[in-house]
Formats: C-alpha cells, structure tokens, sequence
C-alpha cells in the first residue's frame, strides 16, 4: 500500500522531531521514543486496516499514566502533544516528500489524527467526571455529617440537660410541699437543698463543657502556662477519685514512670482537666473490680502517659470518632447522667475537649483497644503525649521582643496575658 510506503519513508525523522520538541534530556527522549514507536506502530496498522480504533490502548495508556493531580487539575492533556505529532509530521512530509505524496500522507493520517483527539477528550472527561463525582461525595458526606452533628447536638443537649433540671424541680416542689415540725423540716430540707445543689452543678458542667468546645472550635482555647508536676496533678486526681474507687471496687495503680516527677511547663487546670477527663472514663467504662494503671516514658522531646483500664473497650472503627463532638456511642435515650457510674455516659464532649487542650499545648492523644466487649473487656489504652517544655512560650516571645528594644509589644503582650 502507497500510504503505508510513505508512512516508513517519513517515519524515523518524524519520531526524532517529535522526541526533540517534546522531551528534554537523553533518558527521557529514550523513554518517550519507545512510546512514540509503540504509537506509530498502531498508527501504521490503522492506516493499513483504515480502522482508526488501533491507537485507542495507547490513548488509554497515556491518559492514565498522567499523575492524580494533572488528572484533577485537567492539566497536561493529550491534546498538545497529539497536536506536536500532527505538526511535525506537517514538516517532515514537506520535508522529505514531494508535494503530492505529502498531501496523500497528510490524507491518511489526519481521520485518525480526529479520532485520537476525540477519543482522548472523552478519556479525560471521563476522568475528569469521575474525579468530580468522588469530590461531590465527599462533600456530601461531610454534609450528612454536620447535619447529623447538629440534630445530635440537640438531641443530647436536651437529654442532658432535661435530666439535672428534673432534679431541681422535683425537689423544689418538694420543698414547697412540707408540712413538718420545725427539727423534722431542717432535716429534710437538708436533703432537698443538696438535690438542688447538684442538679445545679451538673448544668453548670455541661453548660461549661459546652463552652469550651466552643473556644476550642473557635480555637480560642488560652493557655496559663506554669511548671507542672504530672505525680502533683495525678495525686490530685487520686484523691478526687478515690471515694468512687472505694465504691465501685476499682483499683488505680499511678506508677513511678520516667517524666512523672519532671517539671514541664503546661497549664495545669487545663492538663488536669483533660487527665481527670480520661481517668473519670476509664472508671465509667470499667466494670467493679476492674483495674485502671497510669504509667508513661519520655520519648525524644515528650512525655507520654497512658491509662489503661480493663473496661468494656472500643471498636476500632469508633476508636477516631469518640474524639469527635458528641462522639459518644450508644443510644442517646440510654445515656444517664451519671459521672461515675459504670457506663454513665455524658454528653459526649469529655474527649474533644480532651484532645483540644491536649493538641492545644502541642501534643497529641489516642486510644488503642482490640474491639468492644462487655463480657470479656478487652480494655483500653489512652495514650497522651506532652512535649517537654522547659519554659512558657509566653516567655519565650517575651525574650525574643525584648533584644529588639520593643518594649511596647512586650507590654502590650503582658496586657494581653493578663486580661
Ligand atoms: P461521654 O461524656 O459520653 O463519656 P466522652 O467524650 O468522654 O463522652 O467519651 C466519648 C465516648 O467514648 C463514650 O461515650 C464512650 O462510648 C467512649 N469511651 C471513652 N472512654 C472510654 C473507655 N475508657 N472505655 C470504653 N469506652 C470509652
């Protein structure tokens, strides 16, 4: 076949052309010969066989060997460099043969030319769909999500707070309803007024949670930084907790790690509450009898600590979404309000808040647990990480200010310390 003839004839200089425009450097020429020889190959079959379906499989090839981002981007499409091939060939021809087998060549060549472009446009759309389609879902996803977050924020916030209020009322009508003698009213009025008391504070808690979510959110959360002794706020902790050990016959084993008795610069009503947050967990999920250890090590520049409890334990599909707010697990209607009880579930701030103070002071927290299991209790392990600061960045800015003689941003940063 003429054509076929012509093809050959142009096809060695026509490659060296395209290689020189398209690829820089040897290796690379090298590497794109090979796929252009691979290409005109088949272009040499559809121009015998006039079937131009030939050069779709090195399309597809080149259409997914672009990488994820120029895919995403639609950049680097196939169109430039079919149109380099096209151009060159335009050139070759003229160059090498006569004017009418030129055009007879040119003839052969631009059907198929068409239909690589088409059949590539409709490759990368294809992608391009896909790719949109993925980031939609995405999308959505994360709609549902919020959506669910929300009517879960209201459904909680009621429960929880319907629970102390309750409380507050029932003793308050309770209190107008007496009708003793004096010794008698004292007494009762006693237990009515501690009801009240702790209906109270427990809106007081959840209100209080509720607002340092939000600064957390917000990322608004201020840190009081000031030397801190891990064995000082854990002893605390012991204390506060042990009439509830006592109670639910737990067992807490604070050891002696490595860090415990390092001063470090944190703040520690924030450190506190986020330890007395998972050390009140452990105890919540932890059946009687149970066991609850806190031990740590220094890692390079950190402290970790973690606390294991023999508890019910945590799915690992839910070990990253009980971070999340109101990530509790269970059955919202099932949740008491219990701070201590065994499975006395809240409202499900007591981890998110955890993990921003945590993250707050630059560490990190996590849990790890071989699954749920109320019969067996599997156990969980929270591990926190706490980085070794040796003063307050406070200070720090501080001193970097103060070099520069810039006295008023120092004062300006200490009023803003203060207030
Ligand atoms: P809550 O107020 O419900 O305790 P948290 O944010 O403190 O909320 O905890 C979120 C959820 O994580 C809990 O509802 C519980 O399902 C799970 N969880 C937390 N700590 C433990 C633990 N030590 N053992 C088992 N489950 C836990």
């Amino acid at each position: 076949m003429r054509v076929v003839e012509l093809f050959d004839r142009v096809r060695e200089r026509w490659g060296e052309r395209v290689a020189y425009r398209l690829a820089r450097g040897e290796r690379v020429r090298e590497i794109f010969r090979d796929e252009l020889e691979h290409y005109f190959d088949l272009m040499r079959q559809a121009i015998s066989s006039g079937d131009p379906a030939w050069l779709n499989d090195v399309l597809e090839q080149w259409t997914e060997a672009r990488t994820q981002s120029e895919r995403e981007q639609r950049e680097a499409s196939l169109f430039p460099i079919l149109g380099h091939i096209m151009l060159s060939l335009n050139h070759v021809a003229r160059e090498i043969l006569n004017p009418e087998d030129a055009l007879d060549l040119m003839d052969a060549v631009l059907p198929l030319h068409a239909h690589a472009l088409q059949y590539s446009s409709q490759l990368e759309t294809d992608i391009y769909v896909h790719h949109i389609s993925g980031e939609l879902e995405k999308a959505r996803s994360t709609l549902e999500r919020l959506d669910r977050s929300k009517s879960d924020f209201i459904s909680v916030a009621a429960h929880e707070l319907r629970t102390p209020l309750t409380l507050i009322e029932g003793y308050a009508s309770m209190l107008g309803d007496i009708h003793l003698n004096e010794a008698q009213k004292m007494a009762q009025a006693e237990i009515m007024l501690h009801g009240i008391g702790s209906g109270v504070q427990r809106l007081r808690e959840i209100i209080e949670d509720m607002i340092d979510v939000s600064l957390i959110d917000n990322d608004m959360l201020k840190l009081n930084f000031q030397p801190v002794w891990l064995n000082q706020l854990l002893g605390i902790a012991h204390h506060e907790i042990s009439a509830v050990l006592a109670e639910r016959d737990l067992t807490l084993d604070i050891q002696d790690f490595p860090g415990y008795n390092e001063m470090i610069f944190a703040d520690p009503e924030r450190l506190y509450q986020a330890l007395w947050n998972i050390l009140s967990n452990a105890v919540k999920y932890t059946p009687n009898q149970g066991k609850i250890t806190i031990s740590g090590r220094i890692l390079s520049g950190f402290i970790e600590v973690t606390i294991t409890d023999t508890g019910i334990g945590i799915n690992p599909d839910d070990q990253e979404r009980i971070f999340e707010k109101f990530g509790r697990l269970g059955n919202v209607a099932l949740h008491s309000s219990g701070k201590t009880k065994f499975k006395g579930g809240g409202p499900g701030l007591g981890l998110p808040i955890t993990k921003g103070i945590v993250e707050t002071h630059g560490g990190a927290i996590w849990v790890e647990s071989d699954g749920y299991d109320e019969t067996i209790c599997p156990g969980s392990k929270f591990h926190i990480l706490l980085p070794i600061r040796k003063e307050s960045p406070d200070e720090k800015l501080s001193k970097l200010f103060e070099p520069l003689g810039e006295q008023r941003q120092t004062k300006r940063w200490n009023q803003r310390r203060k207030s």
